[in-house]
């Protein structure tokens, strides 16, 4: 077998640079694992104003990348640095696109020149590979703001030397964010007008950089195996299941990992005491600090604590979180909420937090060490969600003995196990329709068990021991690296 691919991974977000959400996550820990496994890899991302805040150590590599835009050419500059393990980390800077409070938009909506400055970290990124001579046989990209460099590679670059071995994978985090602009923008984008069509990056009438990843990607790829059947419906598809039902034979479903570097309480520098599966003491001083932290009556700490620590979006079942929260305060239990996103839900939640102070504490933000606190100092973690592509959160609360609840649905079906008191096996709680008595019974079903001490320690312990680690899933990926280098390589054999 030929030595390992070379790949340029390429994410809008890559913790602990840049995160909104999971897609930093997997972005921050994935290369790292396949660094382990021998990959030489490289990640790139834009260079964001929460980047520079970060103060991590760069140096600045090239001045000045020409980067043609419409039919302007943009200068900008390309910044070095490395994660903890020492995978090269490259920082795409132009004047005016990045440098903002947020990365792709305010709570008001998205930024309105989001074309223009992720067809140019698209473009930025392979020309400055070129440029500096990093010869990689495989593109990695991730949701929509990456779409075009899969389309990149099969049309402006197709015959361009240093680019027409290159292998492209795409991989969907979620499908509801789809990377739509009116059609009129498509010099911006770059592609040549015989590309808008509906074999190619229209979208009724739009222009989609979703649909331009999963059509011009060599392999298109999403983060569970439940998720990438359920996309190939209209249910989950968000109106592009015929689009992936046509390239089904080259979609497939990776369960994404977790950090264990980052999320662990037996090491989190967050948390006040530390704990594992043989020692849980840490875990209730970690529940007097987070019920103290956020005001919570004393009285909880004798009593279930809830916890939700999400986006707070539509498809995260907040509507459910809503309709239900009344009903888990008279159960006597507590509940804790961090999450920022959609007015109408902050909003409901603030209220109820107010109303119900002492037993319900709302945090509005993205606080990523409150987030390991109350995944810490929680009994239950609550994931409702009308659609998951993998979810994390009910996989960091397994480690932190946090026993989630969650809707059987996308990533949440595949890595939680409902658990069952006869015969001790499980790791959680799991509801099938969505709907909040369903919900509620759930949440009653697992009230029961933490009040049978003994059943409750075994799913706590079961889900402690779970092990959700990136190796087997970086193992699944350099197989698909290496497959869709395959077809180029027999290409170049074949003389085509
Ligand atoms: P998604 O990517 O759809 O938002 P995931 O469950 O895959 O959902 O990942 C969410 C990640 O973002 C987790 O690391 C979670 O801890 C974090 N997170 C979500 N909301 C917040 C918040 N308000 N503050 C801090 N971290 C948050």
């Amino acid at each position: 077998m030929s030595k390992s691919p070379k790949v340029w991974f390429l994410a809008p977000e890559v913790a602990p640079f840049a995160k909104t959400g999971g897609l930093a996550d997997v972005a921050g820990a994935l290369p790292c694992a396949l660094k382990k496994l021998g990959v030489d890899v490289r990640v790139g991302l834009p260079f964001y104003g929460m980047v520079r805040d970060g103060n991590f150590p760069v140096r600045k590599v090239v001045e000045g990348l020409e980067v043609p835009l419409g039919d302007r050419i943009l200068q900008g500059d390309v910044l070095e640095t490395a994660t903890n393990e020492g995978v090269p980390v490259y920082l795409f800077d132009r004047k005016g696109f990045f440098d903002r409070d947020n990365l792709y938009g305010t709570p008001d909506g998205d930024y309105p020149d989001n074309l223009e400055r992720f067809a140019y970290f698209s473009r930025a990124a392979l020309l400055f590979a070129k440029k500096a001579g990093f010869h990689f046989d495989v593109v990695h990209c991730h949701d929509w703001q990456t779409g075009l460099m899969p389309a990149y590679l099969k049309t402006l670059y197709s015959t361009d030397p240093f680019f027409s071995r290159v292998a492209s994978v795409f991989t969907i985090h979620n499908m509801g964010y789809q990377g739509l602009f009116p059609a009129d923008n498509l010099s911006i984008s770059g592609l040549p007008a015989s590309e808008f069509h509906p074999e190619g990056v229209e979208y009724w009438g739009n222009i989609s950089l979703l649909k331009a990843g999963i059509l011009y990607a060599d392999a298109t790829t999403t983060v569970s195996p439940t998720y990438s059947q359920e996309i190939q419906t209209p249910e989950f598809g968000m109106g592009m299941d015929a689009i992936l039902r046509k390239r089904s034979a080259d979609l497939y479903g990776i369960l994404n990992g977790v950090d264990y570097n980052a999320w662990d309480p037996a090491t989190d520098p967050h948390l006040a005491a530390h704990y594992g599966p043989g020692d849980m003491g840490g875990k209730r001083s970690c529940k007097h600090d987070l019920v103290n932290e956020t005001g919570l009556d004393q009285r909880l700490m004798a009593r279930p604590l809830f916890a939700m620590i999400s986006r707070l979006a539509a498809q995260k079942g907040c509507d459910l979180l809503v309709q239900i929260a009344e009903d888990v305060l008279r159960l006597d239990a507590g509940l804790v909420i961090l999450g920022a996103g959609e007015n109408k839900y902050q909003q409901a939640l603030v209220e109820l937090g107010q109303k119900y102070s002492g037993n319900m504490a709302v945090r509005i933000g993205f606080d990523e060490s409150l987030a390991h606190r109350i995944m810490a100092g929680a009994d239950m973690l609550l994931v409702p969600s009308m659609y998951e592509p993998c979810g994390l959160t009910q996989i960091y609360a397994l480690k932190y003995g946090t026993v989630p609840i969650v809707r059987a649905t996308g990533g949440l079906d595949d890595t939680i196990e409902q658990f069952d008191p006869d015969s001790g096996t499980g790791t959680g709680f799991k509801f099938v329709d969505y709907d909040a008595n369903a919900f509620l019974r759930q949440i009653k079903e697992a009230l029961r068990i933490y009040d049978s001490k003994g059943a409750w320690a075994q799913v706590v312990k079961n889900g402690m021991r779970a092990d959700f680690s990136w190796a087997e899933s970086a193992r699944e990926y350099v197989l698909l690296y290496e497959k869709v280098r395959q077809r180029y390589q027999s290409k170049i054999t074949r003389g085509v």
